[in-house]
């Protein structure tokens, strides 16, 4: 394992390291209870100010602007642009639409580039990724009642999706819809670009998450497809690719996700740290920092969160080497632990920081509202448990290693 920070990533991160903290954490009082237009207009300065100091989506290649990092670089600048919700939007690398640029990168033709992949690149348009339905079961997606029939040069599609996150004011939707029914389970389906001016697309509602529907890119959108009809030019990558485009889409998304949640973790222990050392809890002058429990609580986060950071760091420096398939184990692995780790530290936050915990006039309440996700998207934790237990048991049972961190394949 090597994770040596390069001196270009040291210079990159002490910049982000500086502007989050003193232009974008300052922005979350406006995010909590102010106006959305304001922090839209505040958002957009600071991300000319990003662009200025050529780190505007630093997750893209190099040849579309980008930082040309590898999998462990990433990962470090995701936790320290995950330290707040605004992080990654003010420096364009915000999901869903990282996701959406990485396999329109892989797998767009010269047309689609062109019309979908460019404007998404330079930040003039948002995007959405369109696969779950409230009827069917997402743990299962092969389970999947969208389709898209083809007609003329066309594809039709019709069905019913929700949680398509971002969908409000995206330019366009990637849509996954059965195109082929008779086909093997994951040769069903295949991903199509859907721009969501189409006649046909509705967008339902912002479904309320947490007692918040929100507006615009931080919400999770109803969508209804009803004989939405794109060109088959529209088609992302091979018919039937949409499961493996999808689980292309997922690997390298999960190291930006958990290294989110670090950030997420490491902030609210700091804050957790510094109430617990400023409230008096005796006239004498005794704080919180002097309860046994506190201390308890503190080692633990600190310990848990340092495990979780080299561990997802050991899993990038896999995918670095050996690809994502072949550190599928470690992936699944951080998803749940990570996961998991980052909601205990917010919690053990609110709880020091008592009645102060459940307002607004801190971030952990937003973190505790809406991070409880983590344990749903890209894999539920019994999910990803069970496939790491079941490939585990079976190579033991072949005389395998059954060691993470280790390349198998
Ligand atoms: C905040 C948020 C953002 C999202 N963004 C998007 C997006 O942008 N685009 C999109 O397409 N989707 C998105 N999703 C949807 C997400 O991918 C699904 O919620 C997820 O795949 C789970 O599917 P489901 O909700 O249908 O739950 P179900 O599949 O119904 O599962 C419910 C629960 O059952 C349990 N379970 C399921 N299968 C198993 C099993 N095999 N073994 C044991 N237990 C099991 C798990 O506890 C699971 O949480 C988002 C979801 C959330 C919460």
């Amino acid at each position: 394992m090597d994770f040596e920070v390069s001196e270009k990533m040291q210079t990159i991160l002490g910049m982000v390291d500086e502007f989050i903290a003193n232009d974008v954490i300052p922005l979350e009082g406006e995010m909590l209870h102010g106006n959305q237009a304001t922090l839209n207009d505040l958002i957009v300065e600071k991300q000319q100010r990003v662009r200025q100091m050529d780190l505007w989506a630093p997750n893209h290649p190099v040849e579309f602007g980008g930082l040309g990092l590898n999998m462990v670089e990433h990962g470090m600048l995701a936790e320290a642009l995950g330290r707040t919700p605004l992080g990654l939007l003010v420096f364009g690398c915000q999901a869903p639409d990282a996701g959406n640029v990485e396999i329109l990168h892989k797998y767009a033709t010269d047309d689609q580039r062109e019309r979908f992949l460019r404007p998404l690149v330079e930040g003039e348009v948002r995007s959405c990724f369109s696969m779950t339905e409230p009827e069917m079961p997402g743990s299962n997606p092969v389970m999947m009642a969208t389709t898209a029939r083809k007609d003329g040069d066309d594809y039709v599609i019709n069905g019913h999706k929700w949680f398509t996150s971002a969908a409000d004011g995206s330019a366009f939707a990637i849509v996954m819809a059965v195109t082929d029914p008779d086909a093997p389970p994951y040769s069903r389906a295949s991903m199509i670009l859907v721009p969501t001016d189409t006649p046909g697309f509705e967008l339902i509602r912002n479904v309320s998450v947490m007692g918040h529907a929100g507006s615009g890119y931080g919400t999770h959108g109803e969508v209804s497809y009803q004989q939405c009809r794109v060109p088959q030019a529209n088609l992302l990558g091979g018919e039937g690719d949409g499961f493996v485009i999808a689980q292309e889409r997922l690997g390298p998304g999960r190291i930006h996700h958990c290294m989110r949640w670090i950030g997420i973790a490491q902030r609210s222990f700091e804050m957790m740290c510094d109430r617990a050392n400023k409230r008096q809890i005796r006239p004498d002058g005794q704080t919180l920092a002097g309860r046994q429990v506190i201390q308890h609580w503190v080692a633990e986060t600190a310990a848990e969160i340092s495990g979780a950071r080299l561990m997802t760091l050991n899993a990038a420096w896999m995918i670095d080497r050996v690809g994502p398939k072949a550190a599928r184990d470690e992936i699944a692995s951080i998803k749940f632990q990570v996961a998991n780790v980052m909601l205990r530290a917010v919690d053990r936050a609110v709880q020091v920081h008592g009645a102060l915990g459940v307002t607004d006039d801190t971030i952990l309440s937003y973190w505790y509202r809406h991070e409880r996700a983590a344990r749903i998207y890209d894999g539920a934790d019994e999910v990803h448990k069970s496939s790491l237990g079941r490939r585990l048991l079976k190579r033991q049972a072949s005389g395998g290693p059954i060691r993470l961190g280790m390349a198998h394949d």
